[in-house]
């Protein structure tokens, strides 16, 4: 039974009334405060050089045992052992005139477009932001839970060949609830930001770290750009650092079967550490084809590698906190769009059935397709709805979310032809495979996050050749002020 209560307030919202009552109770009243104090917000937002900005964290570590995510060879069961408690962290930047905006970081190894959807609809019903204001930026922690997005949750793996047996039920029960409470969890940590809403100081500066590594050419392409955001609050205490850096969060390997935020998590952990209060959210870039490197690091235990990658990106973060960096006095702007990626081949039935033999995943991923196919439904053409966004803060930062695990070729492009002020997650919104290259589909060396990895991701075969032009062009439709300056490729 649903009973809507309608709050008269502005252009407020309709918030339903049904098992979320908790939570609706608790906006209503966040509404309420902020239409009696409406032009007590003007007046603060106003004050000069200061954002409103609200912080939030909520514990999103599994609550039962459950399988982990990353690492296809992972031949361990379900795990117990939490080394690290995971966290969701939220950001929410402006006021209620302004429109508010809200920035989700979430130690994980991805984020579903079936689970963000759930978040950013909700949002827009119960808070009325829209979806362009909403983002959901994922750690891809390799020693987090499965989230449902890859495909080795569904069978064992035996040494030499996937098996058609499934996950006994207990396994799927624990997974499954996982990705049920997950949506709620961080829409309570969304409101929670924007409960939290009071004048900022809001700046930002770009650093560097140096560990992250190609991880399939010597000296190929990286990207060890560190930008960092500071929130203060009036007096100028650190209420929250966001640092994003381009690597693959798989310091702990797949023997390491506890949970844990790798790199990532732990870089939060020793920011936070020198700043009582504050939180720390990372977010990484274009590191799909990225490791962490570091001379002498195999000597090291495993917890101590974690440690030293961490201390690097949690050094470099002092370092910046003690330079002057620039003021952001203005809000973000969202923009966003969904668009296709083509495949470069739907396998037909002979090719499906000759593509079984094959003892890797491509053979597992062919049966797969096959089931489908018998049971009446077709192969996908394209990764439809690849979500592509973007947030200016006026003319003094552009942040550009991308969707997937997108190699480091975005980075360095985007920069070049849009120049100093940009700022790239990737890993946002959704996560529905590798992201590779013009050039990437044209090294042989990339063959994993070209080809072989797009069947642990359940998809049909690599993405055609345009997939780069097609996100770039996306991301110039979203920033029409930016000019191209330059093409790094024909
Ligand atoms: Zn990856």
């Amino acid at each position: 039974m649903r009973t809507i209560l309608m709050i008269h307030c502005k252009n407020y919202l309709a918030v339903e009334y049904n098992s979320k009552f908790y939570l609706a109770v608790i906006i209503a009243f966040t509404m309420v405060m902020n239409c009696t104090n409406a032009i007590a917000g003007i007046i603060k937002t106003n004050a000069k050089g200061t954002i409103e900005v609200g912080v939030a964290r909520i514990d999103i570590t599994p609550e039962t045992p459950i399988r982990l995510a990353g690492f296809g060879v992972r031949s361990k069961l379900e795990t117990e052992e939490v080394l690290m408690r995971l966290n969701a962290k939220a950001l929410a930047f402006g006021s209620d005139a302004q429109g508010p905006s809200i920035l989700i970081t979430v130690d994980l190894v991805g984020i579903s477009s079936h689970i963000t959807n759930q978040v950013t609809e909700w949002l827009a019903k119960n808070a009325g932001i829209e979806r362009s204001r909403v983002v959901i930026c994922a750690s891809h922690t390799h020693s987090g839970p499965e989230i449902g997005t890859l495909l080795n949750i569904l069978q064992y793996r035996s040494p030499i060949a996937f098996s058609d047996s499934l996950l006994p039920v207990s396994h799927m029960n624990h997974i499954a609830h996982y990705v049920d409470q997950l949506p709620g969890k961080l829409e309570q940590v969304a409101i929670a930001a924007l409960q939290n809403r009071k004048p900022a100081l809001v700046s930002w500066g770009i650093g560097e770290a140096g560990f992250a590594k190609n991880r399939r050419m010597a000296n190929g392409p990286v990207d060890h750009a560190m930008p960092l955001l500071r929130v203060t609050d009036i007096e100028g205490n650190i209420r929250a650092i966001l640092v994003n850096y381009a690597c693959h969060a798989v310091v702990l390997d797949y023997n390491s079967n506890k949970i844990h935020g790798d790199w990532v998590g732990e870089a939060q952990q020793l920011i936070e550490q020198k700043h009582p209060g504050a939180i720390a959210l990372v977010a990484i870039g274009c590191g799909a084809d990225a490791n962490p490197s570091l001379e002498g690091i195999e000597k090291m235990a495993p917890l101590e590698q974690v440690n030293a990658i961490g201390s690097i990106i949690a050094t470099e973060a002092e370092r910046l906190l003690s330079t002057p960096l620039q003021p952001v006095t203005a809000y973000p702007v969202g923009r966003f769009k969904q668009i296709d990626l083509p495949f470069a081949h739907i396998p037909t039935v002979d090719e499906l059935i000759e593509q079984t033999n094959n003892k890797t995943v491509k053979g597992y991923y062919a049966r797969l397709a096959l089931n489908t196919i018998a049971r009446g439904g077709a192969l996908p053409l394209s990764v439809a709805a690849y979500p592509v966004q973007t947030w200016t803060f006026g003319k003094q930062l552009v942040m550009i979310f991308l969707g997937g695990e997108a190699i480091s070729d975005y980075s360095i492009r985007l920069k070049n032809e849009l120049g100093e002020k940009i700022w790239i997650n990737a890993y946002s919104n959704d996560v529905p495979c590798y992201v590779p290259s013009r050039r990437a589909l044209h090294e042989p060396r990339y063959g994993y996050e070209d080809e072989s990895s797009m069947y642990y991701y359940n998809k049909p075969s690599r993405f055609a050749d345009d997939v780069e032009d097609r996100i770039i062009t996306a991301v110039h439709e979203l920033l029409p002020h930016y000019k191209p300056v330059k093409r790094s490729y024909k």
